[in-house]
């Protein structure tokens, strides 16, 4: 995958010497994340075998704490207070998946993370971020048969020469012991969600994901970066349980946080990516 989108270089003459440089600069970046010896995040040194950010950072990475009630089906975090233990959101709808958690909040160094891997193209963060995955996961992956992720149009796929979504779950895969199983295609392309109002974003991405082949287990475990609305998570999980697959989780590094509206309702912030 992605080797086919590389330039092929033909170095010739005056060219040469910035490409052997750039060659070089790319060489340079990979031994980096390979070897780390600077937190990804505030450059602090650090030990090759701590990963990518440094023990500081890590303990700052926006997470819920420890004793927040969070909402059974989506684990978002619940009204101070409820008597429930679904949130609003959940209580008002039906779901096709069913739990998703989250490791932490998308802001701050855990939204940098996800980015510097999405957009920065830095594909060693992966490992980390699965790091985050299999400690947040931890449930759900003891239930879950296979593993699966968000897909992307092929044309998207050869545009950025990488799906974030399965490098995450190519990770995870090795370090919960389950197999990766491709299960859904995206079958056409949607608008970027970020931009969208809740409503907006379930319309832009009905329909645009579909079962690939038939199950191959009962409970699959669906990866994907940022969890917003839901709205993705909530169509692929129903092209999975359409594709015969029985329990469906959702597993994902960030998700945006709940903020209590002025009016009491439960609302999201917008990602801000
Ligand atoms: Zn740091
Ligand atoms: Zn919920």
């Amino acid at each position: 995958m992605g080797s086919s989108d590389q330039a092929v270089f033909e170095p010739k003459g005056e060219s040469k010497s910035r490409i052997s440089g750039l060659v070089r600069q790319l060489a340079w970046g990979a031994l980096k994340l390979l070897y780390p010896p600077h937190c990804y995040l505030c450059n602090a040194p650090i030990a090759a075998e701590a990963g990518y950010i440094c023990s500081t950072c890590y303990a700052g990475l926006p997470r819920p704490k420890p004793d927040e009630p969070e909402c059974a089906r989506c684990g978002g975090p619940l009204t101070a207070g409820a008597d429930a233990d679904l949130c609003l959101d959940c209580a008002n709808r039906p779901w096709f998946f069913n739990e998703a958690r989250s490791f932490g909040f998308y802001e701050a160094g855990l939204a940098e993370l996800v980015k510097g891997l999405k957009y920065g193209g830095e594909r060693a963060l992966a490992r980390e971020l699965a790091r985050y995955l299999l400690e947040a996961g931890e449930g759900l992956l003891a239930r879950a048969e296979a593993l699966t992720f968000v897909p992307l149009t092929e044309a998207k796929l050869h545009q950025r020469g990488f799906n974030q979504a399965e490098l995450l779950a190519r990770e995870l895969s090795k370090l919960a012991k389950l197999p990766v199983v491709p299960a859904l295609a995206k079958v056409r392309e949607t608008a970027d969600q970020t931009a969208l109002k809740p409503q907006e974003r379930l319309e832009n991405v009905h329909g645009a994901f579909a079962p690939v082949g038939r199950a191959r287990c009962e409970r699959i475990l669906l990866v994907d970066d940022v969890y917003t609305t839901g709205a993705t998570a909530e169509e692929c999980s129903r092209a999975l349980r359409e594709g015969g697959y029985e329990e469906v989780y959702v597993l994902t590094v960030a998700r945006t946080r709940w903020k209590e509206a002025s009016d009491g309702a439960q609302s999201q912030t917008q990602a801000r990516a």
